[in-house]
């Protein structure tokens, strides 16, 4: 195992009409602002639950952070929270507009432009605003992390950043707020915390024995209750499991002392700054050729992969890896999520700019073995066509 620092502060409220505690985790004479995205929050009475819990305390509201939060936007944010003097940011919603409140909690006090942020990944983060967050889409994992992933539309960028000052406060999970997701956000989620697993799981070679069996717990309850959830979208049971799958796939737990991988997401990032494609869908569409492309490097896990979470026994080294990667392939498919860029009319044209866009934002040397090079990630996009 490698040496790691494991460092989780963040006080998890789980469960049905958990957001009424509110009142106890805020101190009376918090000014608070309430961020949210577009009009989910507002129609599904989330918001006013919130409203509610706030009581009479001193809270502003900020509107229309949109999915893969954008730069422009939150700089208003910025803006409003010097303007009222707010002391806390309380998000309610998914990833982005929890990882948009990071970077709002971050840009606030940061000296300098705070797109560097971005550019520099985290690291001059010196200080931060509390963040507190009220989840309603399980899936990234943002509300038990220290990541952010935030977009610059001018200039088409997509990036992350890291930073323990980040790490909310608190998190209120109430797992009927997956009653109410739109089907391709759930299976988006499945898929985006599914993947969040396997960068952290599917990597070569260490002797993880704990994570591994975590991840492979993780992973084998995202394949069962997926589907089921889809067509049982209001069964608690089944949304409070998914939704404490997604929080523990990438709360530093599972990928504490074992090498990580990541490439799927960096080049996945790049699909959604030029396309637009959801997040989720762009990690369905490069996990099954990268690891075709991987399998020698990642090939004692890829086995192990194989027995422990498809339970496949039958076959040379080679048709196993070929039935586990399938057999994952045909998992997103059966979401309801296509894995080919064609199904999302990219074409071969397109390659070219994207492997130029990597390099551009210096995603050169990818993977656990820093070994996916520009043309190897070109490798990977022309076998996802
Ligand atoms: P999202 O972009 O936050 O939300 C997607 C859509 O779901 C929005 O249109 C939203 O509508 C709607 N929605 C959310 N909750 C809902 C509910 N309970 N009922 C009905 N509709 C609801 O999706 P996400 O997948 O959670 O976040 C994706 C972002 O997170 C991407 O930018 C991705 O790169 C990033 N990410 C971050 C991390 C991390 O560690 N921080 C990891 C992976 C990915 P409204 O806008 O109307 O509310
Ligand atoms: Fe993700």
């Amino acid at each position: 195992m490698l040496n790691f620092d494991y460092y989780n502060p963040t006080h998890i409220v789980f469960g049905k009409g958990r957001i009424a505690q509110l009142d106890t985790l805020l101190s009376k004479d918090a000014r608070v602002l309430v961020l949210y995205g577009g009009s989910s929050a507002q129609k599904t009475g989330t918001l006013d639950e919130v409203r509610k819990a706030l009581g009479d305390r001193t809270y502003f509201e900020f509107g229309g952070i949109e999915p893969n939060p954008s730069y422009e936007t939150l700089m208003k944010a910025v803006e409003q929270v010097k303007q009222e003097k707010v002391d806390f940011l309380l998000a309610v919603g998914g990833g982005s507009v929890i990882d948009g409140t990071k970077f709002v909690a971050a840009a606030v006090p940061y000296e300098g432009e705070p797109w560097e942020i971005l550019e520099t990944d985290g690291k001059k983060i010196k200080e931060a605003l509390p963040v507190g967050t009220v989840l309603t889409l399980p899936a990234t994992g943002s509300e038990m992390n220290r990541n952010s992933v935030v977009t610059r539309k001018s200039i088409k960028s997509k990036r992350g950043f890291h930073n323990d000052h980040v790490f909310p406060v608190f998190s209120i999970l109430d797992p009927t707020k997956v009653y109410t997701l739109p089907p391709r956000q759930l299976a988006n989620g499945v898929v985006d915390s599914f993947i969040h697993i396997t960068e952290q799981y599917l990597t070569y070679p260490v002797d993880g024995m704990v994570q591994d069996e975590f991840a492979e717990g993780l992973l084998r309850t995202l394949i069962k209750i997926g589907p089921e959830l889809l067509k049982d979208q209001k069964n608690y049971d089944l949304a409070a499991n998914f939704m404490w799958t997604a929080t523990l796939a990438l709360n530093g737990l599972i990928g504490a002392g074992v090498p990580q991988d990541w490439a799927t997401h960096m080049v996945g990032h790049e699909l959604t700054a030029a396309f637009g494609i959801d997040h989720g869908r762009t990690l369905a569409i490069i996990l099954p050729s990268l690891l075709q492309n991987q399998r020698e490097a990642k090939k004692g896990k890829l086995l192990q992969y194989a027995k422990n979470v498809w339970h496949i026994d039958q076959g040379s080294d080679d048709e196993r890896i070929d039935a586990a990667i399938e057999k994952t392939r045909h998992f997103f498919e059966s979401l309801g999520i296509p894995t080919h860029l064609k199904d999302y009319d990219v074409g071969e044209e397109s390659i070219d700019m994207l492997v130029k866009e990597l390099e551009a934002h210096g995603m050169s040397q990818l993977g656990e073995h820093k070994a996916i090079t520009p043309e190897v990630s070109r490798a990977i996009l022309l076998a996802s066509l």
